[in-house]
């Protein structure tokens, strides 16, 4: 579900035609529809109403700071990886009650600003990590609450890049040696570790995982409880789908159905870290077409973005529905997907201008006709798009305008050619 629509021939983002955008900022740009993502919010926060549920957005997916503001005004909280992203939280009036910190390398620094802000919990990734914490905390003479990361073996049959809660990853301590860790830290006077937390990974698209995962996981709740420790809150992490292909995904009705009944009664604070979820389908990148070409069998189309501005396809071969900004309405698609049935298509490439193979948005395409000039809209780009932006090839980074109802706020700017060297002078 989104705000992105085609009105005669025309895509619209909300009710702003997109090549008005275009006309006055340029491309390539990421262009954001407020109410897409308030309704992503909302479902969610909708969803789990059942439960004492505090739904923490997860801030690497977007982080521009105005879209931070209104969501946190409609009350979310976040989920922050570095000490970039909690500044980025404060700075948009989060509430630091409802802050999560995970990450497998906190710095000391990092910490200390944590406990500064007041965070909610710092979700733990190893012995090592927690050890440190009882330090730095007995330091600063202040009393954090912490989760485990626990890593419930489950396999989100996702991208490997993109499954975290499986063994041998990085992430977490496994399940096995969650309870040893609460035998040595769970009474600490100074870490109150009273909870636990569990991030499948992203992109997958059934809920299964997630019973899977809570089934072990509220196991160890009990044994955990039985021994005398006081858990308080289960952060269930994010990782639930969202729609790169029209109706892929799980509502967030369809995974609270599941995962509701499996903790009413058991006393459990629930934290949800959605981030793909709200913010993916939120966006489009646009761009214009430079040039079109023939290299052997293949047609090329060649555009002003890169890989530079998002970089999911050659990164996790993610798939982003492409279409022209304005069509013949005979060819606008009535569903995203991947292979279109729509008559009077072409095969083609579409690649952006950088120096890599890599750098491309879609392979073996049936796109309508193109020329030089044209708009394409890259969907659901708001997840993982703008924030894994780089300057690769100098390229300044794409502006973020953002969309709510007739009107538009540029809500960042392109970078200039001077900012691409401001820091080295
Ligand atoms: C990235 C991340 C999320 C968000 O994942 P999505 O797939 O975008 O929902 C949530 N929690 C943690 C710990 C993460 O690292």
């Amino acid at each position: 579900m989104d705000y992105f629509n085609y009105k005669q021939g025309k895509l619209f983002a909300e009710d702003v035609p997109v090549d008005t955008i275009a006309k006055q900022v340029g491309t390539p740009v990421y262009i954001y529809s407020k109410a897409t993502f308030l309704e992503h919010l909302r479902k969610v926060q909708f969803a789990y109403r059942d439960l004492d549920t505090t739904v923490c957005f997860s801030i690497k997916a977007c982080s521009n700071i105005n879209i931070l503001k209104f969501l946190a005004q409609a009350g979310s909280g976040f989920d922050i990886v570095s000490g970039g992203e909690l500044f980025r939280a404060m700075q948009a009036g989060a509430d630091p009650a409802k802050i999560v910190y995970a990450g497998v390398g906190k710095t000391d620094r990092e910490i200390i600003e944590a406990f500064d802000a007041g965070i909610g919990y710092f979700n733990i990734e190893s012995e090592a990590e927690l050890e440190n914490l009882i330090c730095l905390a007995t330091q600063q003479g202040k009393i954090p609450k912490a989760a485990l990361r626990v890593n419930p073996d489950v396999d989100p049959k996702t991208h490997t890049y993109t499954a975290t809660g499986v063994k041998e990853t990085k992430f977490g301590v496994d399940i096995e040696r969650a309870e040893k860790v609460f035998d040595r830290f769970g009474k600490n006077s100074t870490v109150n570790l009273c909870a636990i937390h569990i991030h499948l990974g992203s992109a997958g698209h059934t809920v299964q995982p997630y019973v899977e995962a809570l089934k072990k996981i509220l196991a160890l709740v009990d044994i955990l409880r039985k021994k005398g420790f006081a858990i308080e809150a289960l952060d269930a992490g994010g990782g639930y789908g969202a729609d790169y292909i029209t109706a892929q995904s799980p509502s967030a009705e369809n995974y609270a159905d599941a995962i509701i009944p499996m903790l009413k009664g058991k006393d459990l604070k629930l934290i949800l870290e959605p981030g793909a979820s709200i913010a993916a389908n939120a966006a489009i990148l646009l761009t214009r077409v430079l040039y079109c070409k023939s290299g052997g069998r293949k047609n090329f189309v060649i555009v002003d973005a890169g890989m530079n501005d998002l970089i999911r396809p050659p990164l996790y071969n993610a798939f982003h529905f492409i279409w022209p900004a304005e069509t013949d309405e005979k060819l606008v698609p009535q569903k995203r997907d991947k292979e279109l049935k729509i008559s009077g298509t072409e095969i083609v490439d579409v690649v952006g201008p950088i120096c890599e193979n890599a750098d491309f948005f879609a392979k073996d395409r049936a796109l309508p006709p193109l020329k030089r000039g044209d708009l394409l809209s890259i969907f659901t780009a708001g997840a993982y798009g703008f924030t894994m932006a780089g300057n690769y090839n100098a390229r300044g980074r794409a502006p973020e305008v953002l969309v709510d109802g007739d009107k538009f706020t540029i809500i960042r700017k392109r970078e200039s050619y001077e900012d691409l060297i401001t820091l080295e002078k």
